[in-house]
């Protein structure tokens, strides 16, 4: 009780009652999104504006235009070009926003409890009422269990970036000084990226133009045989995630250019002058080795929020995986009560359930037709008619079962001719996965945000009436919409100078100039504003004709 009167108190200072306009906002569904990342955003810009009354919680007031922060480490691009005002962005559709930080939800009282710092550090705590939740609060680095991770540096938002570039502008300084040894200056210039995957390259990349083609300018005594850059790699390769062309062809570039790639190789501790790191030989041994190094990045992955940690914990059973909040495939927060509360972007995970649903299917069938389920075997033809129906309930399956003699031989693991239960299962179960491992990418979290943001103004028409009785067992979402599919619309990676693009299915496009443009555009039409656009625009121009802005 004690917070539901909070909750009221929160409503009055928020100011519903100053104009006509936000009175009549006042009666709307209250809609409240976590978060003003990809997610977030992505549906605030689709959102019809007047149909729900919006509130965004958020600890940063800005979005930030992500692929373009490694840029911004090193002076490409200025970091004021790469965020966006949320308030600015709420605008339209006249929404609220909270400079605070989401610590818990009350799934039954329908309240989020927030936190934020007042002028003298003190916490102060209150609880938001909502009738719908979005959960869109990202991810954090992935600190691997590693030690010493507070000498290293990280790279998610604007604070990070600043962080990096003053201390690379310092390293280059104490490097210059006539006091400082030969050893120390070598060790000042030499950085390392510890994660080979599309942040740590295209970091090192950004690293590698400045000191190729601004350094000399700005540093003449340095020798550019001093400097070194370094990635460090668990794999066997960088880019692991993207097409092998385009991974051969970025280790390719990185070797002309004398970027040192350690690949089988694994951090263990970061110490304040050098970083310790286990390396893989080819014959299977192992060894230990020391970089002396004056800076360190760490990129190495995402792990989720304290928040997210808390809310898995607090819905038990139906949360199982580590690493990301759990939905159903209309991105429904599992365990949470049904059509209250959505997860999207990097915090989250589609899980399908293909093998459960079908199973589950084929055992009612058996009951019915007065069978043992457990004994049932299923012929080729039978196995047509199961595939057929899983491509129904899950669309986005199909490109997983276009060989169905091909899948039925190979999990026909006791080559009966027939599948059982355990077997199907297998099968099914294997593609499943293929359909839960999304990305944790811009990409997918602005795909994700624009899908609720399409639902939910469909489903605000619904709820005037139009369809609401057809509605059966109270699945609203399920009546007004599709279930969310994810569009693979191909990664890019830019790896100094150049730019390589993972279209999927076999197209690759590696290049020169060119391709860094065709990068550039591809992202300067993603990019949120045309403020933004012009402030980029205005970066690289800039950069072209005076060379990159060597100052914090
Ligand atoms: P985010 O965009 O991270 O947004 C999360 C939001 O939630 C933030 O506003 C945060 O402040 C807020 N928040 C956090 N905790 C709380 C809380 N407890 N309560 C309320 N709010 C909270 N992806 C690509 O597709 N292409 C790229 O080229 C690319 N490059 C990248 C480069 C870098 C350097 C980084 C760091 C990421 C890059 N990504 C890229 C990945 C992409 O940025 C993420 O996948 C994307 O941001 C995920 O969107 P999101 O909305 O889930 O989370
Ligand atoms: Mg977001
Ligand atoms: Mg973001
Ligand atoms: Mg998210
Ligand atoms: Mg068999």
């Amino acid at each position: 009780l004690n917070f539901c009167f909070r909750a009221a108190a929160w409503l009055v200072f928020i100011g519903d009652d100053d104009t006509e306009e936000t009175r009549a906002m006042k009666e709307k569904p209250r809609l409240v999104v976590l978060g003003g990342g990809w997610g977030g955003v992505a549906l605030l810009k689709d959102l019809n504006p007047d149909e729900y009354h919006v509130t965004v919680i958020s600890p940063t007031n800005y979005f930030l235009f992500t692929p373009m922060l490694p840029s911004a480490t090193v002076g490409t691009l200025e970091l004021r070009s790469l965020v966006e005002p949320i308030r600015r962005i709420l605008h339209r559709c006249r929404g609220h926003f909270i400079r605070a930080q989401a610590e818990n939800v009350e799934f039954s009282h329908k309240l989020v409890e927030v936190s934020q710092r007042d002028l003298n550090g003190q916490e102060v705590r209150f609880y938001v009422p909502y009738d719908k939740l979005v959960i869109a609060v990202g991810s954090t680095t992935n600190p691997h269990g590693v030690k010493g991770l507070e000498n290293a540096f990280f790279l998610k938002n604007v604070d990070d970036a600043r962080k990096i570039r003053n201390r690379v502008i310092q390293n280059f300084e104490l490097a210059c000084l006539p006091t400082t040894s030969d050893e120390e200056r070598k060790r000042l210039l030499s950085f390392v990226v510890s994660g080979g995957g599309p942040t740590g390259v295209e970091f090192a990349a950004e690293l590698y133009d400045l000191l190729n083609e601004d350094l000399s300018r700005h540093f003449p005594r340095l020798l550019r045989n001093e400097i070194s850059v370094h990635i460090i790699q668990s794999r066997s390769h960088i880019l692991n995630t993207y097409d092998e062309a385009v991974s051969k062809y970025a280790e390719e570039r990185f070797n002309r250019d004398q970027v040192d790639v350690l690949t089988n190789s694994r951090v263990k501790e970061v110490k304040e002058d050098k970083i310790i790191f286990s390396q893989k030989l080819e014959d299977g041994s192992v060894v230990t080795k020391e970089l002396p190094t004056g800076f360190c990045l760490w990129s190495t992955g995402v792990s989720p929020t304290a928040f997210s940690i808390t809310l898995a914990k607090k819905l038990g059973d139906a949360q199982t995986n580590r690493h990301a909040l759990e939905t159903d495939t209309h991105l429904r927060l599992n365990g949470a009560p049904l059509g209250d509360v959505y997860a999207i972007g990097d915090c989250s995970t589609v899980q399908n359930n293909v093998a459960n649903h079908i199973i589950t299917f084929l055992r009612t069938l058996a009951w019915k037709q007065g069978k043992d389920p457990e004994t049932i075997q299923l012929h080729f033809s039978d196995w047509r008619y199961v595939a057929q129906d899983v491509r129904k309930r899950f669309p986005q399956a199909s490109e997983h079962l276009k060989r169905l003699d091909k899948l039925f031989e190979e999990f026909d693991k006791d080559k009966s001719g027939t599948l059982d239960f355990g077997e199907l299962r297998e099968l099914l179960g294997q593609i499943d996965k293929k359909l839960t491992s999304l990305p944790a990418t811009a990409q997918r979290a602005h795909q994700q945000g624009q899908y609720l943001a399409h639902k939910f103004n469909k489903m605000a028409r619904l709820s005037q009436g139009l369809l609401a009785n057809d509605v059966k067992d109270g699945d609203l979402d399920a009546a007004a919409y599709k279930a969310f599919e994810y569009h693979h619309l191909g990664s890019l990676a830019y790896i100094g100078n150049s730019a390589v693009f993972d279209l999927g299915e076999g197209w690759n496009i590696s290049g020169g100039l060119w391709a860094v443009y065709t990068w550039r555009s591809v992202y300067f039409a993603q990019s949120v504003s045309f403020r933004t656009r012009m402030l980029m625009a205005m970066d690289w121009a800039k950069r072209g004709l005076f060379g990159r802005a060597f100052k914090p």
